[in-house]
């Protein structure tokens, strides 16, 4: 009956995730935030970060000293700490529904960078509505006006500006402005009538995992709807089990919690996956870890071999830690489809091993490391079997890199192929000349080239103008016969360069 359930809703404090680019002040606002506020000062301060807090915002107050406290009830927040652009996007990618609203954090002395871009295009696309928060105003060479510019012509329309996007100038590190951003997200949580069911089943979603050597698989979970009790069971797709301790974020036992806040719970029998939702009761785990398990199994197709429909290709998964791993884990998968289907062979944490090598070797597949070194003796076989590895401590470099490298394994194999040796004339780009040998196939004049450099990126494209063999021109030049060749291209080979036959 829809009019008992609305009768039975209640309003629930929002949940908020930080964007922006690298070192605009994500992690200093948070800690600011953390740090000024009363209740966990009350509470003793928190100890460990489980990856989420609860504060309480008195509108109109002075949070970092509790004084002259309006007479505004405090009111909750609950903020995700740690995930960053990575496991945001992971979790978006599994259709969970994580944040309810954002701060967009946008530096005044750099203004709009690559990935506070990223995080509009995220933001976009999952709807999720966002206050903008134009940090480091303490200092000197910050241009607020600016930054507003470049996010207006972003599409980014600001309350004031045509729009009705909230913004506060602040600085993370002084705290000015702090209390202000905090009012206006208030004020857009109000909007969104943010609400719950204490009566519905438990349902949330999982935020971090990891192991505690002495009380085994900890998962910190947000509650978005009913009651989370203690002795419930609750499963995931991949993992579940009786909720056995449960803590609140300051690390205090608890019997239940309401939705919106941040918890610590053991009782999981495996780990769950980052991002994943939880609900009430036991699932059918059984069945799907047995699903999981098969994924795991070394596939029969593997690249670089011709068979019956689209290729595989195998993917060796390294990260720094388990969330970042999670996080790779679901971003890579997604990017699979029946055109171009992906198979993860391995997924581990730490630095890409001689197993792992040894692995990309026997699978003829690839390494995707996300914060991982490659270890010495790796490197050696790498370098020996050319195996590909794909590594960057930016997810969004990885994926776009892991993206190229699939973009390019679609193409057909180029027609001629040569290696720069030499380039003796680059006055202009459009005629330059460049000597070199043919490593594969054909190389013919008046043809269309993309230009290779390092690891397999086309950084340019260009024309054979003309195609000579020692002294004359030639028609065409066949692979370990060297030539010469004036080339029209955007960009200036260099000596290393591959040029690659297209058509
Ligand atoms: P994140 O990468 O977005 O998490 O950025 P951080 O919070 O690590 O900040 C990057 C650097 O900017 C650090 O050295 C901070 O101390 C500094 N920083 C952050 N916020 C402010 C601010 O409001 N004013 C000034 N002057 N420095 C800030």
């Amino acid at each position: 009956m829809p009019e008992k359930s609305a009768q039975n809703l209640k309003e629930r404090p929002p949940i908020v995730v930080v964007m922006g680019h690298v070192d605009h002040g994500k992690t200093t606002l948070l800690d600011y935030i953390r740090k000024a506020n009363v209740a966990a000062k009350e509470a003793g301060g928190i100890t460990q970060s489980i990856g989420a807090y609860e504060i309480i915002h008195y509108p109109g107050g002075d949070p970092s000293t509790g004084s002259g406290r309006p007479s505004a009830e405090g009111r909750k927040i609950t903020f995700i700490d740690t995930p960053g652009h990575e496991a945001f996007s992971a979790m978006r990618s599994r259709g969970a529904h994580v944040a309810d609203l954002a701060i967009l954090v946008v530096a005044a002395d750099e203004g709009l960078k690559t990935q506070t871009k990223e995080a509009i295009d995220i933001l976009r696309k999952s709807e999720t509505p966002f206050v903008v928060a134009i940090n480091k105003i303490d200092k000197t060479n910050g241009d607020v006006e600016k930054a507003k510019n470049e996010l207006t012509a972003a599409g980014v329309l600001l309350e004031g500006y045509g729009g009705q996007i909230s913004w506060h100038g602040v600085s993370a590190k002084t705290g000015d402005g702090v209390n202000d951003l905090l009012d206006l997200i208030l004020l857009s949580a109000e909007v969104e009538h943010l609400t719950y069911d204490p009566s519905a089943p438990v349902s949330g979603f999982v935020l971090e995992t990891r192991v505690d050597r002495q009380r085994g698989s900890e998962a910190t979970i947000i509650v978005r709807n009913g009651t989370l009790k203690r002795g419930d069971m609750i499963h995931t797709e991949t993992a579940g089990g009786k909720v056995k301790i449960l803590e609140n974020f300051l690390g205090k036992t608890v019997s239940e919690l309401a939705p919106s806040a941040p918890a610590l719970i053991i009782g999981f029998e495996r780990l769950p996956r980052v991002g994943e939702e939880f609900s009430f009761g036991l699932g059918s785990v059984t069945l799907q870890d047995e699903k999981r398990g098969s994924r795991l199994q070394v596939p029969k197709v593997v690249t670089g071999k011709k068979g019956e429909g689209p290729q595989v290709l195998n993917l060796i998964l390294k990260a720094s830690d388990a969330g970042s791993l999670e996080a790779l884990s679901l971003i890579i998968r997604s990017l699979g489809n029946d055109k171009r289907p992906l198979n993860v062979v391995e997924e581990s944490v730490g630095e890409i091993s001689d197993g792992d090598a040894r692995l990309a070797v026997t699978t003829g597949g690839a390494i995707i490391g996300f914060r991982s070194k490659i270890d010495k003796g790796a490197k050696n076989l790498i370098d020996a079997h050319a195996v590909r590895v794909i590594t960057s401590e930016i997810i969004y470099d990885l994926v776009k890199a892991v993206e190229d490298f699939l973009h390019e394994l679609e193409k057909p194999p180029a027609a001629g192929e040569l290696e720069v040796l030499a380039v003796f004339n680059q006055a202009k780009p459009d005629k330059q000349l460049v000597g070199g040998r043919v490593i594969l196939g054909i190389m013919k004049g008046k043809g269309n080239l993309e230009i290779v450099r390092g690891e397999g990126t086309v950084i340019g494209t260009g024309k054979i103008l003309n195609l000579r063999d020692k002294k004359s021109d030639v028609i065409q030049a066949e692979k370990g016969k060297e030539a010469g060749m004036l080339v029209n291209s955007n960009i200036l080979i260099a000596p290393g360069d591959r040029l690659l036959l297209r058509g």
